[in-house]
């Protein structure tokens, strides 16, 4: 008798389990985005950092937003600040964030507002003031690496592996002079995605569009950020706008505008309340 009511006791407590499940899944209760330690509720913008795990060379973070859309869409992610002198993007995804209203978001928007801090704060060009490695030749990066490898490791696997779309903005270095230009690569193995990647780089807007081939094909080596989505099946562009460590307001109103133009050719955006369509320049 005392092992028939434990037995009804535990039944009941699974019942009551499975139940509060089932109210937890329930339709219209979707669920949060989380990366590390940073959840942005269904319909909401959540900010932190995303720690980089330590190693004998130091430890460092990643500040990233979160703009989970109201509604369920795809996943894009715009990245600022793998090279340490690149202010415009960086300022440039400031904008965004502050301008972006997750209510009328369908799909989920990552900023990596600085993907590379110590080579910001370091005020360094091109190469980590800490392990003296250009971050875009070490994607997909090592757990057990030096700090820049380590940063590429974590930004592969929280960041590019969540992601259906990456943009991957640049500007001239501090000793650099550009002209602004959209890339893409040509390489991907799914011709698809190489397609894709092209009709975003178009959107994106600006005057210049380079087509890239030759790059690495193996995931396991995929050198730069970019091309670690493109290995990965992920349509992908590359920006370059500003130049010389400025921060001219064109450079960064030009970034700014180029991603309200991916989020609605990537069908992201609804319009009410969020009247971007002065930067719609056509569909997919
Ligand atoms: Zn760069």
């Amino acid at each position: 008798m005392q092992k028939t009511r434990k037995t009804i006791r535990g039944l009941a407590a699974i019942s009551l389990l499975m139940l509060l499940l089932s109210n937890h899944l329930t339709a219209g209760d979707e669920p949060a985005f989380r990366i590390g330690n940073i959840v942005a509720e269904q319909g909401s913008i959540a900010s932190g950092y995303l720690e980089v795990p330590s190693g004998p060379d130091g430890t460092t973070s990643i500040p990233l937003t979160i703009v989970n859309g109201a509604k369920s869409g795809p996943v894009l992610a715009v990245f600022a600040g793998i090279h340490g002198s690149e202010y415009a993007p960086v300022m440039a995804l400031q904008s965004f964030r502050s301008e972006i209203d997750p209510a009328h978001l369908s799909g989920v928007v990552i900023i990596v507002q600085v993907a590379n801090l110590p080579s910001f704060l370091g005020r360094a060009i091109y190469y980590s003031p800490i392990d003296r490695k250009n971050p875009n030749s070490t994607f997909p990066g090592k757990l057990d690496g030096t700090m820049t490898e380590r940063i590429s490791y974590v930004l592969t696997n929280q960041v590019v592996e969540r992601a259906d779309y990456l943009v991957d903005i640049h500007a001239g270095e501090a000793n650099e002079a550009l002209v602004p230009y959209v890339a893409y690569s040509a390489d991907a193995v799914d011709p698809a995605v190489a397609q894709k990647s092209e009709q975003m780089a178009i959107a994106f807007g600006f005057p210049i569009v380079k087509k890239l081939s030759g790059r690495p094909k193996d995931p396991a080596a995929s050198a730069s950020l970019s091309n670690t989505g493109v290995t990965r099946g992920k349509p992908t562009i590359g920006i370059e706008s500003g130049q010389l460590g400025e921060r001219d307001g064109e450079s960064v109103s030009r970034i700014d505008r180029g991603i309200w133009r991916s989020v609605q050719k990537l069908d992201l955006l609804e319009n009410a309340g969020n009247d971007r369509s002065g930067y719609a320049i056509g569909r997919c």
